[in-house]
Protein backbone atom coordinates (compact mmCIF):
# COMPACT_ATOMS: atom_id res chain seq x y z
CA UNK A 1 0.00 0.00 0.00
CA UNK A 2 2.69 2.47 0.74
CA UNK A 3 2.45 4.22 -3.04
CA UNK A 4 -1.09 4.75 -2.80
CA UNK A 5 -0.51 5.94 0.59
CA UNK A 6 1.41 9.37 -1.05
CA UNK A 7 -2.41 10.14 -1.35
CA UNK A 8 -3.11 10.80 2.23
CA UNK A 9 -4.66 14.36 3.43
CA UNK A 10 -6.26 15.51 6.09
CA UNK A 11 -9.39 14.50 5.69
CA UNK A 12 -8.69 10.97 4.18
CA UNK A 13 -6.34 11.08 7.04
CA UNK A 14 -10.16 11.60 9.23
CA UNK A 15 -12.01 9.11 7.69
CA UNK A 16 -9.75 6.40 7.81
CA UNK A 17 -9.40 7.04 11.31
CA UNK A 18 -13.15 6.95 11.72
CA UNK A 19 -13.61 3.86 9.83
CA UNK A 20 -10.81 2.38 12.12
CA UNK A 21 -12.66 3.19 14.91
CA UNK A 22 -15.61 2.37 14.09
CA UNK A 23 -15.07 -1.17 13.04
CA UNK A 24 -13.50 -1.64 16.09
CA UNK A 25 -16.10 -0.83 18.18
CA UNK A 26 -18.60 -2.83 15.58
CA UNK A 27 -16.10 -6.09 15.92
CA UNK A 28 -15.67 -5.78 19.68
CA UNK A 29 -19.25 -5.90 19.91
CA UNK A 30 -20.74 -8.49 17.62
CA UNK A 31 -17.86 -10.60 16.54
CA UNK A 32 -16.93 -11.95 20.38
CA UNK A 33 -16.84 -15.33 19.25
CA UNK A 34 -14.42 -14.68 16.15
CA UNK A 35 -10.56 -15.58 16.61
CA UNK A 36 -9.14 -11.90 16.25
CA UNK A 37 -5.50 -10.49 15.38
CA UNK A 38 -3.95 -7.15 15.37
CA UNK A 39 -4.97 -5.19 12.20
CA UNK A 40 -1.52 -5.63 9.93
CA UNK A 41 -0.51 -1.53 9.28
CA UNK A 42 2.94 -1.49 7.90
CA UNK A 43 3.42 2.28 7.17
CA UNK A 44 3.79 4.70 9.48
CA UNK A 45 1.74 7.56 7.90
CA UNK A 46 -1.33 5.08 8.00
CA UNK A 47 -0.61 4.11 11.67
CA UNK A 48 -0.63 7.69 12.40
CA UNK A 49 -4.40 8.19 10.56
CA UNK A 50 -5.40 5.23 12.94
CA UNK A 51 -4.83 6.74 15.75
CA UNK A 52 -1.11 5.25 16.41
CA UNK A 53 -3.35 2.60 18.03
CA UNK A 54 -3.23 -1.39 17.52
CA UNK A 55 -6.67 -2.58 16.08
CA UNK A 56 -8.14 -6.28 17.42
CA UNK A 57 -10.24 -7.22 14.33
CA UNK A 58 -11.56 -10.70 13.50
CA UNK A 59 -10.33 -12.02 9.77
CA UNK A 60 -13.65 -10.38 7.94
CA UNK A 61 -13.25 -6.76 9.70
CA UNK A 62 -9.85 -6.98 8.95
CA UNK A 63 -10.90 -7.10 5.21
CA UNK A 64 -13.63 -4.25 5.46
CA UNK A 65 -11.07 -2.03 6.75
CA UNK A 66 -8.45 -3.00 4.00
CA UNK A 67 -11.06 -2.76 1.58
CA UNK A 68 -12.36 0.90 2.77
CA UNK A 69 -8.64 2.53 3.27
CA UNK A 70 -8.36 1.00 -0.15
CA UNK A 71 -11.11 2.77 -2.12
CA UNK A 72 -10.65 5.93 0.60
CA UNK A 73 -7.09 6.27 -0.50
CA UNK A 74 -8.23 5.65 -4.10
CA UNK A 75 -10.99 8.14 -4.12
CA UNK A 76 -10.67 10.12 -7.66
CA UNK A 77 -12.77 13.40 -6.01
CA UNK A 78 -10.93 16.38 -4.28
CA UNK A 79 -11.67 17.29 -1.80
CA UNK A 80 -13.00 14.09 -0.95
CA UNK A 81 -16.98 13.86 -0.85
CA UNK A 82 -19.08 12.13 2.22
CA UNK A 83 -18.82 8.69 0.80
CA UNK A 84 -22.85 8.53 1.48
CA UNK A 85 -23.62 11.43 -0.74
CA UNK A 86 -21.29 10.29 -3.65
CA UNK A 87 -22.59 9.03 -6.93
CA UNK A 88 -19.71 6.69 -7.34
CA UNK A 89 -20.23 3.40 -5.73
CA UNK A 90 -16.57 2.87 -5.78
CA UNK A 91 -17.06 0.18 -2.61
CA UNK A 92 -18.01 -3.65 -3.87
CA UNK A 93 -21.52 -4.21 -3.20
CA UNK A 94 -21.04 -6.47 -0.67
CA UNK A 95 -18.69 -4.65 1.22
CA UNK A 96 -20.95 -1.34 0.87
CA UNK A 97 -23.26 -2.99 2.32
CA UNK A 98 -21.21 -4.21 5.58
CA UNK A 99 -19.57 -0.94 5.79
CA UNK A 100 -23.03 0.63 5.96
CA UNK A 101 -24.15 -1.66 8.66
CA UNK A 102 -20.96 -0.77 10.36
CA UNK A 103 -21.57 2.89 10.56
CA UNK A 104 -24.86 2.84 11.66
CA UNK A 105 -24.33 0.36 14.72
CA UNK A 106 -21.27 2.39 15.49
CA UNK A 107 -23.10 4.98 15.18
CA UNK A 108 -25.68 4.63 17.22
CA UNK A 109 -23.34 2.65 20.02
CA UNK A 110 -21.58 6.07 20.24
CA UNK A 111 -24.82 8.05 20.43
CA UNK A 112 -26.16 5.54 23.27
CA UNK A 113 -22.65 5.59 24.86
CA UNK A 114 -22.58 9.71 25.31
CA UNK A 115 -19.65 9.48 22.76
CA UNK A 116 -20.94 12.17 21.04
CA UNK A 117 -17.62 13.95 20.52
CA UNK A 118 -16.50 10.96 18.77
CA UNK A 119 -19.28 11.48 15.88
CA UNK A 120 -18.03 14.44 13.99
CA UNK A 121 -19.83 12.82 10.98
CA UNK A 122 -20.83 9.74 9.40
CA UNK A 123 -18.95 9.15 5.85
CA UNK A 124 -21.05 6.56 4.54
ZN1 LIG B 1 -15.25 -8.56 13.20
Amino acid sequence: MPKILDRLDKKKDKDIRVLGDFISIFCRENHQAEAKGVFPIKDVRLRHSLGNKDLVLCHNCQKLLNHGITKLLLCPYDPKPMCKKCQTHCYAPSYREKVREVMKFSGLYLVKHGRLDLMFHYIF
